[in-house]
Formats: C-alpha cells, sequence, structure tokens
C-alpha cells in the first residue's frame, strides 16, 4: 500500500528518551501532518469496516488518539482502558464497577483498568494502541476485555518491532501493524 511509506516516514525516531539507549517512536510528527494521520486511521477503518466490531478499546495515552477516529468511522463504541486510579468508581451499577490487570515492565510494573460494564459478553472488541514492543501491554488489555466477557478479535498497532513482523501472537490474539519501527 503506497500510503505505509509516508506514514512510516513521518514517525520520528527520538535516541536516548525516555532515557538513555530507548529509541523512541515519536508520533506527535505524524499527527501535524492530516493527510498522513487520516491514511493510518483510514487503513485501520478499511480493515475493520464489515467486521461487526461492537466496540474499540483505546490503551492510555496514545492509543486514545487513534482509537476515537476509527470507532467513529466504523460506528463502534470507544472504550478508554486506563492507567490506575482515572476510572471513577461507581457503586450504583455494574457500569461503574472497575476491573483491573497489573503486568511486568522491563522495571517494575504497570496496570490498566476498565469499566467492566463498557462491553457486554460476546461483543467483538478490536484493542488499539500506537506501538508494540514486548506484547505486555496489549496482554493486560486482552485479558481485561476477557474476563469482562468480550470477544477480543485483534489488536492494532501503528508500529511493531520488526523481530517480531507478521508474528505477534498475543494471547492467541492477531496483532495487525501497519509499519515497523526503525
Ligand atoms: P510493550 O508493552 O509492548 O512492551 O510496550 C508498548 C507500550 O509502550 C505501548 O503502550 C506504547 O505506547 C509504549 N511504548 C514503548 N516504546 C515506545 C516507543 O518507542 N514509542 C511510542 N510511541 N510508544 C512506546
Amino acid at each position: 500500500d503506497p500510503r505505509l511509506q509516508a506514514i512510516s516516514d513521518a514517525i520520528r525516531v527520538v535516541p536516548h528518551f525516555p532515557k538513555p539507549g530507548i529509541m523512541f517512536n515519536d508520533i506527535t510528527a505524524l499527527l501535524l501532518r492530516p493527510a498522513v494521520f487520516k491514511d493510518a486511521v483510514d487503513m485501520f477503518v478499511e480493515r475493520y469496516r464489515g467486521m461487526r466490531i461492537a466496540a474499540v478499546a483505546g490503551i492510555e495515552a496514545r492509543g486514545f488518539i487513534f482509537g476515537p477516529a476509527i470507532a467513529l468511522a466504523i460506528g463502534a463504541k470507544f472504550i478508554p482502558l486506563r492507567k490506575p486510579k482515572k476510572l471513577p468508581v461507581a457503586f450504583t451499577n455494574l457500569k461503574g464497577e472497575v476491573i483491573s490487570e497489573t503486568y511486568i515492565l522491563e522495571y517494575g510494573t504497570d496496570c490498566l483498568e476498565m469499566h467492566v460494564g463498557a462491553t457486554e459478553p460476546g461483543e467483538r472488541v478490536v484493542v488499539v494502541d500506537d506501538l508494540v514492543a514486548t506484547g505486555g501491554t496489549l496482554c493486560a488489555a486482552i485479558k481485561l476485555l476477557e474476563r469482562a466477557g468480550a470477544d477480543v478479535v485483534e489488536c492494532a498497532c501503528l508500529i511493531g518491532l520488526p523481530k517480531y513482523k507478521n508474528f505477534y501472537k498475543l494471547n492467541g490474539k492477531p496483532v495487525y501493524i501497519l509499519v515497523e519501527s526503525r
């Protein structure tokens, strides 16, 4: 697809961010180019339109940039998967109940939370984030959604690491990647 080269070119690689030795793939430059930003969203929309997707779940924070645009275009709802203690817990109904999934990072742990009632059992869901590296974050997202009864169809990321190209399978779920990280 000719759109992929422009998407890849618009991702800026920042050495030593946020820590020495890390090559950070920065998507903010892509967002400043509306035609390229639109191409990236369109490519996901073309893939998921017609797949009876009920919900797009976006991972905080950069999954919140792409997820809602995809959700609106395919007529799906958007579910924010948030970092700890951001979602309000309402005790009045099930929709306000929060579940969390802790996952291991290179140094330490992190956690994602969602409202259980955000998805109905059996709903077909796509998980969206900007980048997949080890897959730990996406695995936690899949577990959360499955605990709430969702049917996770696929994960979608703009960027993936080349060494895993076409071989990502997280908790048995495929990962759809637009471009390789540089
Ligand atoms: P993983 O859990 O797959 O190891 O890491 C993926 C998570 O870390 C994603 O939520 C992603 O946003 C973030 N992340 C890790 N490295 C980078 C990077 O180089 N660029 C961007 N934009 N996000 C990254």
